[in-house]
């Protein structure tokens, strides 16, 4: 069977602006925290970078769940009151609309919890133009996993040669790269409000609608077929 091409896009600091992520654990969760457990703010930065040493790159730091119950705080309720700030990066309707009225097939790949997906999704309006929504707490493994990967193409087989995979997280493009995808891209700037990423291993969008000047051809059926 001919495996389609797919366009996956990450969410957070790849289609979303990463200042809203940045804003809501950065200041608003740690002053939740203080005023709830009377606390210095030396105390939950101390804390929280503690976790982020301990659980970075792993189901448990995504999990909205997972952190309500570490810090004893109502997490999701912190997005909801903050989600007015939730915001697309600049051209990110104009590249998949495009994409979309050329026949291509977006997908949405996040390690986001359902939570805080629905929640994103319901602020901008952008899940019209995916035909699978897929989080990794449906998946069982966040993006750096390779099982990740593995279970995602058992349940949804894709073309690995011909698709295309965008993410701002290098550890995440790694893992992608190691499953096998070649058409890898990173995002110059994931947050409005911080400076640009220093280049790494994997070609930068500075616009997201660069990407239309890349796009790869799709396989042929005897291409496919050497796989
Ligand atoms: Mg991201």
């Amino acid at each position: 069977m001919m495996l389609k091409q797919i366009y996956m896009f990450d969410m957070d600091g790849t289609l979303l602006d990463l200042a809203y992520d940045d804003f809501v654990w950065n200041v608003k969760v740690p002053e939740y925290y203080v005023s709830t457990h009377s606390c210095s703010d030396n105390d939950i930065h101390h804390l929280m970078h503690q976790y982020h040493q301990q659980y970075k790159h792993t189901l448990s730091w995504y999990s909205t769940q997972f952190w309500s119950k570490k810090l004893q705080l109502d997490v999701v309720e912190i997005h909801r009151q903050h989600a007015k700030h939730i915001a697309t990066r600049p051209y990110c309707t104009e590249l998949l609309t495009e994409l979309t009225q050329q026949g291509h097939e977006c997908w949405l790949v996040t390690n986001a919890d359902i939570k805080t997906l629905n929640l994103k999704l319901e602020k901008t309006q952008i899940g019209h133009y995916f035909k699978h929504i897929i989080s990794s707490e449906d998946i069982g493994y966040a993006k750096e996993d390779a099982q990740f990967w593995h279970t995602l193409h058992t349940h949804l087989p894709f073309c690995i040669k011909s698709s295309v995979f965008i993410d701002d997280t290098a550890a995440v493009l790694q893992q992608a790269e190691q499953f096998g995808l070649k058409h890898l891209w990173s995002i110059t700037q994931p947050s409005s409000t911080r400076t640009i990423t220093a280049t790494h291993h994997y070609p930068m969008l500075d616009q997201l609608t660069d990407l239309l000047k890349f796009l790869p051809k799709p396989l042929k059926e005897h291409d496919e077929k050497s796989h």
